[in-house]
């Protein structure tokens, strides 16, 4: 088993803000204009993944984690301990922010907080994203959310295809219509929305989480320059590490002609963001979300491609 790779099935979501693209671009066989989010690499009850193919076809993540835990690196995780998913959206987001694992734990039943990241896939010219807010304290953060007076609350920065953006536990941030990213992140699914511009859903106002958002929001926000990071030109056939923390690394790596990686971490996520190819002589294409799982050794790569790669620190 150990020198199987593990295809999953993606799963995908509708959401209002959502598009075509992860049909038309992607190739995933979902009808509808409204899907919103393919969670490539997801072991969490509200999108847990099927493996495609193989001895374990058909088996959920979830319980290829429980079961085979030796595929992962024995790690002490108590549960798969990441998500990868790919976003389209066509219209804006809600302005979210996520509290860290200290105020979940209490405030969330015990659930985990969440880090997440974004590796721009896509996005129009000129585009921006709201990273941070512009209050210099809480009294005046505070006063801000209460009197509604967002925009001089959020901050939008230029962003453009490529860029990398970390989002800690705390951060003020939010999809803009038009962009396409693949975000990794610790598997959580809790949000506090500060804002969902005055939109209406099914004839209502969704809710707003005022209160933990004053609680968990960062003050005074990282600066512009500290949120993105700019990947520019990877040196071809080599995992690029683009940014590590204490619950994730993330790597991108651009794969033309033959491309050799050797798989020395617990376990690697790959997604296929661009082109086609192979890996150990299988088919390989934009769209595809795997897992080289432990000890499996040197990956043969070939073809034109470019991948998100992740894994976790292991913990001691
Ligand atoms: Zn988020």
């Amino acid at each position: 088993m150990e020198r199987e790779l593990l295809f999953l099935k993606p799963v995908c979501t509708h959401n209002i803000w959502g598009g075509t693209r992860l049909r038309t671009d992607f190739g995933y066989e979902v009808e509808g204009d409204d899907i919103g989010e393919c969670w490539g690499i997801s072991a969490h009850p509200n999108g847990d993944g099927e493996i495609r193919d193989g001895r374990l076809a058909g088996r959920k993540l979830s319980e290829v984690w429980e079961e085979y835990p030796e595929l992962f690196g024995r790690l002490k995780y108590d549960r798969f301990p990441l998500l990868t998913k790919i976003i389209d959206a066509r219209d804006d987001l809600s302005i979210q922010v996520h509290p860290d694992d200290a105020y979940a734990a209490e405030h969330e039943n015990g659930s985990f907080g969440k880090t997440e990241c974004w590796y721009v896939l896509d996005c129009p010219k000129d585009a921006t994203l709201v990273i941070g807010h512009q209050a210099k304290d809480r009294e005046e953060l505070e006063t801000m959310i209460r009197e509604g007076r967002w925009n001089e609350f959020i901050r939008e920065i230029p962003v453009s295809k490529g860029d990398f953006l970390q989002i800690d536990p705390g951060t003020v941030h939010a999809i803009k219509g038009g962009m396409l990213i693949l975000e990794t992140q610790q598997n959580s699914d809790i949000t506090y929305r500060v804002y969902d511009y005055d939109r209406l859903s099914n004839g209502k106002p969704r809710e707003l989480h005022v209160r933990q958002s004053i609680d968990v929001i960062t003050v005074p926000a990282a600066s512009p320059e500290q949120s993105v990071k700019k990947t520019g030109d990877v040196e071809p056939n080599r995992l690029q590490s683009l940014h590590s923390c204490e619950y994730y690394e993330v790597f991108k790596l651009v794969v033309q002609g033959k491309a050799q990686v050797v798989q020395c971490y617990p376990f690697l996520n790959l997604s296929v963001v661009e082109g086609r190819g192979q890996i150990d002589g299988r088919s390989l294409k934009k769209g595809d979300h795997l897992i080289v799982p432990n000890r499996y050794g040197s990956i043969e790569l070939e073809g034109t491609m470019e991948i998100i790669a992740s894994t976790v620190p292991v913990m001691v």
